[in-house]
C-alpha cells in the first residue's frame, strides 16, 4: 500500500525512530542494570589434552541468569551493548571475575589456567594494558601467567601493527593470548608469523565435519601443520565425540575442548567435575594398559 510521504508518514516515522532508538536504549540499560544486580555471572568450559587427560585450563563464558528467562547465553547480552563505556565496564567486570575465580580455586590447590574472551572494543581501548595492570595487581595470589586473552582472529587482522604492539604489551605483563576462531578471519600465513599469540583455537565449524567432510580435515590438518610449524599451541573447538577425539589425536591435536569432554558449568561444580574427570581417565588409562 504505497502511499506518498506526507506530514502524518514522516510523523509516524520519527515516532518509529524514535522508539528505535529508544528501545535499543533501554535494552543496553537493562545490561546495565544486570551488572550492577549481579545477575551477569561466568561459566567454565574445561580445556583437557585429550593424550593424557590433563586439565589445561577453563574458558570463561559470559552468561545472564535472568529473573524471568532463566540463563541466557552471550548472545542475549553482548549484541544490546552499544556503548564503549559499557563494553569496557562488562568486560572489566569478566577479568576480574575471572581473576577472583582463579583465587578461589588456587585456595583448593588447583592452579588452572582460565582464558577469558576480549572483545575488539575492549581491546582497542588506549588505557587497556595499564587497567589490565591494575587488575591483576588487584590479585596478587593469581600469577597473570595463569591468564589467557581470548581474541578473535578476525578481530586481530584489524590493524596488524597496533595488534602486535599491544599483545606485547600485556605479554609483557606475563598474560598470553590465543586467537579464537582460527579459520574463519582468512588470515594469511605471514599475519600468523607477525602476532605472539601462543595458542591458535580452530573454530568449532571445521572440526565439527572432520570424519565426514574432506575439506575440514584439510582444513584442520593444515592448520595444525601451521600451528606447529609457528611453534604455537593448538586447541581444538566444539569436539563433541569420542571419534573426533581419536581424529584429532591422529593428527596431532592433543588440546581440545567441547561439549563432549564437558559443557561449561558454573564455577561451583568444577572441582567435582575435575574429580570425576581424573577418576574416569584413571580408569581409562588402567584398561587399555590390561589390554596392551
Ligand atoms: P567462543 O569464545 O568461540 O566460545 C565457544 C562457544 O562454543 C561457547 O558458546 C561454548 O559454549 C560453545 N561450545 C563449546 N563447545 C561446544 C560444542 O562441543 N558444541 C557446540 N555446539 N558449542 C560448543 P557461548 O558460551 O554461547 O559463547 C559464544 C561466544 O560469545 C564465544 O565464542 C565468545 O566469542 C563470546 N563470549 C562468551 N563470553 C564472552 C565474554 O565474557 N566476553 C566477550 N567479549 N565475549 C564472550
Ligand atoms: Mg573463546
Ligand atoms: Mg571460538
Ligand atoms: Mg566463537
Amino acid at each position: 500500500q504505497a502511499k506518498g510521504f506526507g506530514r502524518n508518514q514522516m510523523h509516524v516515522f520519527d515516532v518509529q525512530l524514535d522508539h528505535a532508538v529508544q528501545t535499543q536504549h533501554t535494552r543496553q540499560t537493562r545490561v546495565a542494570q544486570a551488572l550492577h544486580a549481579g545477575e551477569l555471572v561466568l561459566h567454565y568450559q574445561p580445556k583437557v589434552n585429550l593424550r593424557t587427560g590433563e586439565i589445561l585450563g577453563l574458558e570463561a563464558l559470559l552468561r545472564w541468569q535472568h529473573p524471568d528467562q532463566g540463563l541466557l547465553g552471550p548472545q542475549h547480552v553482548l549484541p544490546l551493548i552499544e556503548d564503549a563505556e559499557l563494553e569496557v565496564e562488562v568486560g572489566e567486570w569478566v577479568l576480574r571475575q575471572a581473576l577472583a575465580q582463579m583465587r578461589q580455586w588456587t585456595d583448593a590447590g588447583m592452579l588452572w589456567e582460565v582464558s577469558v574472551n576480549i572483545s575488539a572494543p575492549h581491546f582497542h581501548r588506549a588505557n587497556f594494558v595499564e587497567r589490565l595492570k591494575d587488575i591483576l595487581h588487584t590479585c596478587p595470589e593469581v600469577s597473570p601467567t595463569r591468564l589467557e586473552l581470548e581474541i578473535l582472529e578476525s578481530a586481530a587482522l584489524q590493524d596488524m601493527q597496533y595488534m602486535r604492539h599491544m599483545m606485547q604489551s600485556c605479554q609483557a605483563l606475563g598474560v598470553r593470548f590465543a586467537l579464537d576462531d582460527f579459520g574463519t578471519g582468512f588470515s594469511s600465513l605471514s599475519y600468523l608469523k607477525r602476532l605472539p599469540a601462543e595458542t591458535i583455537k580452530i573454530d568449532q565449524s571445521f572440526v565439527r565435519g572432520i570424519l565426514e567432510d574432506g575439506d575440514d580435515l584439510t582444513l584442520v590438518s593444515a592448520i595444525v601443520a601451521l600451528a606447529a610449524a609457528f611453534h604455537r599451541h593448538v586447541v581444538a573447538e566444539g569436539v563433541e565425540t569420542a571419534e573426533q577425539c581419536a581424529k584429532l589425536l591422529a593428527l596431532g591435536c592433543e588440546r581440545a575442548q567441547g561439549f563432549g569432554i564437558a559443557r561449561p558449568m558454573p564455577a561451583h561444580e568444577v572441582l567435582t567435575w575435575a574429580r570425576e574427570h581424573a577418576a574416569r581417565h584413571a580408569a581409562r588409562a588402567v584398561q587399555e594398559a590390561a589390554r596392551r
